[in-house]
């Protein structure tokens, strides 16, 4: 039997995860008046802050700079409340350039076309590499850095990510309505008789039970339902170098810089950081794990997982990464890429993505009393106002209208390598960590 909204508001809620869909959607709850009676648990199997969650971080952008105008139309709503009552403190509105010099042209064209329909942002075409140069303030002027075309959307902005989660979790435990517990979910616990779902079972052989389970673990979440040709795990790369306030404070009023054509961003600094990461393909980390859905502990599947330094605390951003950030850097701001100043700290954050782009916010379509909250894919950080609202509109039956067909349970199941993606990653494809790391031996 598919599983649906139920017309009965559910006595207990399981929420596995909690990140940025999983704590938004526990504060969404805890502000409907239908839930007042209803238990809210959110369980992670990390103390808050996850240190390797994908919503922990120094920055993450904030735009309504999408290809696809439900996301533009969505991130515009979720913009108006960083910039009023939503972690203010944290949102910094210094622009956003995107721009190429490859086909993801395309891609910028589209994106400029939506934000300027939706007529509230102040943006401004760059026709050119020195256009780039002069908005973004770059030093250097090798276009393979900069792009050769683009836009500057003087509204977007970047929000401290750690700083955001921290916020809305103060918010989230002053309601005291949400049990939180840090514990390792090790699986879901399935009828498969009458195919339901009763909550979980930890690490430690306990069970939480829940009427309504909802899968928030990011990129963990296919260890715990199978979604094999659904989501993959892919790692990304993030490395940082400490800059001193003069020049800080020369370019932190500068808009971020993201050239799609190889997907290398940098981010305006903070606190003496600057990041430089890259919005790619990534790394996928094939793992054989004992098959979630099954209660055999022969049936085994293998799927892409993350592998971060929790897991590795030597982990470091293979060779490759680390110099593709460091040509990057090299090509908009010499004088900060000399060998005398490498990256201090690199780490590998982890999408959740999936074939298009698009997230996955649905009941499971075969378990009843199981909800699925993820997919981020590399853009759900700047949704954390209000993407729990989105997920209970879900559960509720009520999709927005233009997220249908996007957020659903997709109907087949499609092989990684003909996913399309959403046409915003440039650079390298079909690497293997693991490969990847051994090639960096003796080169870091
Ligand atoms: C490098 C990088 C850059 C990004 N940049 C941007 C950006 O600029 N703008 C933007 O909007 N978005 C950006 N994103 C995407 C955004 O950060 C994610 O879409 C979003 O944070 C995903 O939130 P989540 O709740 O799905 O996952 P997470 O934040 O990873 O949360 C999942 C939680 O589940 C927990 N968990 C996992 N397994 C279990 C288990 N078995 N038991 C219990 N708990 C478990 C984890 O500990 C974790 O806390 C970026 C992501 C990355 C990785």
């Amino acid at each position: 039997m598919a599983s649906s909204p139920s017309s009965q508001i559910p006595s207990c809620i399981l929420i596995v995860g909690s990140g940025a869909f999983g704590l938004s959607t526990a504060w969404a709850l805890c502000r409907n008046a239908q839930y007042k009676d209803t238990t809210i648990t959110v369980v992670d199997r990390q103390p808050f802050p996850t240190p390797d969650g994908s919503s922990i971080d120094t920055s993450r952008i904030i735009r309504p700079d999408y290809a696809a105008a439900p996301y533009t139309r969505l991130a515009t709503i979720a913009q108006k409340r960083w910039r009023t009552d939503f972690a203010p403190e944290h949102y910094h509105q210094t622009g956003l350039a995107v721009t190429a010099w490859g086909p993801e042209q395309k891609y910028v064209s589209e994106s400029l076309a939506n934000v300027n329909a939706i007529g509230t942002d102040e943006t401004e075409v760059l026709k050119s590499p020195e256009d780039i140069r002069r908005v973004s303030g770059l030093e250097g002027k090798d276009e393979w850095g900069s792009g050769s075309t683009g836009y500057v959307n003087w509204s977007s902005g970047w929000a401290n990510a750690e700083g955001a989660m921290t916020w809305l979790r103060e918010k989230v435990e002053a309601l005291g309505r949400v049990h939180f517990i840090q514990a390792s979910v090790k699986k879901v616990l399935i009828n498969h008789r009458t195919n339901t779902v009763s909550g979980v079972r930890l690490t430690d052989s306990r069970e939480l039970k829940a009427d309504l389970t909802i899968l928030a673990a990011g990129a963990w979440t296919a260890s715990l339902i199978d979604l094999r040709g659904i989501c993959k795990a892919t790692g990304q790369v993030l490395c940082y170098m400490p800059i001193s306030t003069t020049e800080e404070a020369a370019l932190s009023k500068r808009p971020t810089i993201l050239n799609l054509s190889h997907g290398l961003f940098m981010i305006p600094p903070s606190q003496g950081l600057l990041k430089v990461a890259r919005h790619g393909h990534g790394y996928v980390n094939p793992t054989t794990i004992p098959d979630p859905e099954s209660d055999s502990p022969d049936a085994t599947i293998t799927i892409s997982l993350p592998y971060t330094h929790v897991d590795d605390p030597f982990q470091h951003v293979p060779h490759e990464g680390q110099k593709q950030c460091r040509d990057f850097l090299a090509s908009i701001h010499p004088s900060l890429a000399t060998p005398s100043r490498p990256f201090t700290k690199s780490k590998i954050c982890w999408y959740t993505d999936t074939r298009n782009g698009d997230f996955l916010i649905s009941y499971h379509p075969t378990y009843k009393g199981l909800f699925v909250a993820t997919g981020g894919s590399g853009h759900g950080f700047k949704f954390l106002p209000i993407i729990g609202d989105s997920i209970l509109e879900c559960i509720e039956g009520r999709m927005p209208e233009d997220f249908r067909g996007r957020w659903e349970w997709p109907r087949e199941r499609v092989p990684e390598e003909e996913w399309a993606g959403d046409g915003s990653r440039g650079g390298p494809v079909g690497m293997v960590l693991k490969e990847e790391m051994a090639k960096s031996k003796g080169k870091l």
